[in-house]
């Protein structure tokens, strides 16, 4: 489908974007926070709770059974869609901070104050944090690869501190602060040839392209499904199965085990051993309705058209007097942060608010970026399939405008 033609129908699929904000058509462009829902994944959660809802895996009635069908197929499109082996390498959690938290803990078991793990300058916080905490658990030391002006990595930098001690090494594919897209084939070569696992952090290029971890070779891709048009509260976390088997259970309870006794407790094999209490039903089924939406535009075309804006937002953009784009690597998807001049990001960003516009404002989640630029923070824009370049010129003027109010 090509998107360019078919832009207003496509809109006319999500209801929110018809809604006004502030006496304002809303134009949403903060999309790497979270994306918008189409009809079809809004009716899927109606559907689920006036047609199927019921528990997974352990009911005999009709109602559990097709629950348990819908939620085991969603399993299965996941696995398609990434190449992974089996389905059971595909775990449910309820984001990436979940899916990061999962990995990281399991790791408390491998790591002691001899091994080092390496994360990137260009993080979210949920790719720091919980490493930290690992660190802080075992004694193992963390280092960063430093990044350049760009906002790319240094990979020369990443070759130097790699070692036979590094256990693992976690960086995300796309940065959400400034879209550099990390070549993380590269990343993952090399960490395996010393022996360390990798997990990258596709929160951010899961919306935009396609993904294949067989090809990539990768140890575990973790995403979210509220950044690919489906809702909150739903992760997938893929797993290479010999990793999932090694790595300890995350949380204790029903669903995750096999035999239960007061002196021992057995888990269960993989997924389930990973799905402790009920999951998020409707929000799976409708995360893998969110996918095939996005399949049925097909990826390649939402990235050629996602390229053909951020280009004309970057050339446009850059007429504004005074206008400082952060993150000009080669390599970039859907992202553009800027400041301009001294003004603080959040009076732009409140003022264009008036106007129905929706950016994100400040650190983005990710401190050392901006400690890195030494600047409290950035205004943020970010792309989806539906945004149109009608919206990107109301944008322009309406930060024309706040500059000058700004600016006096
Ligand atoms: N990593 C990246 C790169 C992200 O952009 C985000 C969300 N902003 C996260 C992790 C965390 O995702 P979630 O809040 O859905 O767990």
């Amino acid at each position: 489908m090509n998107v360019l033609n078919n832009i207003q129908s496509i809109r006319k699929e999500f209801p929110i974007l018809n809604t006004t904000v502030n006496g304002n058509k809303l134009i949403y462009l903060d999309n790497a926070a979270t994306s918008q829902t189409p009809n079809c994944v809004i009716d899927s959660i109606s559907n689920y709770y006036k047609n199927l809802n019921s528990n997974i895996h352990r009911g005999v009635h009709t109602l559990s059974q097709l629950a348990t069908e819908k939620y085991e197929d969603t399993r299965k499109k996941f696995k398609t869609h990434f190449n992974a082996k089996s389905s059971s390498e595909i775990i449910f959690t309820s984001g990436t901070t979940h899916s990061i938290n999962l990995v990281s803990s399991g790791f408390t078991n491998f790591l002691n104050d001899k091994d080092e793990i390496i994360v990137s300058q260009l993080e979210h916080h949920s790719n720091i944090v919980p490493w930290q905490m690992l660190c802080e658990k075992t004694g193992a030391k963390m280092k960063v690869i430093p990044m350049n002006d760009k906002g790319e990595l240094d990979l020369n930098a990443f070759s130097n501190i790699l070692s036979f001690k590094t256990k693992i090494v976690f960086i995300n594919h796309v940065s959400n602060a400034l879209g550099t897209v990390n070549n993380i084939q590269e990343i993952i070569e090399k960490s395996h040839s010393v022996g360390a696992a990798v997990l990258i952090d596709g929160a951010q290029a899961v919306p935009h392209f396609e993904v294949d971890v067989r090809k990539l070779d990768v140890d575990f891709y973790v995403c979210s499904a509220h950044k690919f048009c489906g809702p909150t509260g739903v992760g997938i976390l893929y797993g290479k199965k010999e990793w999932l088997d090694k790595l300890p259970a995350y949380q204790g309870g029903g669903e995750m085990i096999d035999d239960v006794t007061f002196e021992k407790t057995t888990y269960s094999e993989l997924p389930n051993k990973f799905e402790a209490g009920t999951p998020n039903i409707a929000g799976v089924i409708a995360s893998g309705i969110a996918l095939d939406y996005i399949n049925n535009i097909g990826l390649e075309n939402i990235k050629e058209y996602e390229d053909y804006l951020l280009s004309y937002a970057t050339e446009k953009l850059l007429e504004i007097d005074g206008l400082k784009i952060y993150g000009e690597s080669k390599n970039k998807t859907s992202v553009i942060s800027f400041n301009i001049k001294s003004i603080h990001p959040y009076d732009i960003g409140s003022l264009i608010d008036n106007l129905g516009i929706a950016v994100r404002t400040g650190k983005h989640c990710a401190q050392p970026i901006m400690d890195f630029y030494k600047i409290p923070g950035t205004v943020r824009i970010s792309f989806c399939f539906y945004n149109t370049t009608d919206e990107i010129d109301t944008l322009v003027n309406a930060l024309k405008k706040a500059s000058i109010m700004l600016s006096q």
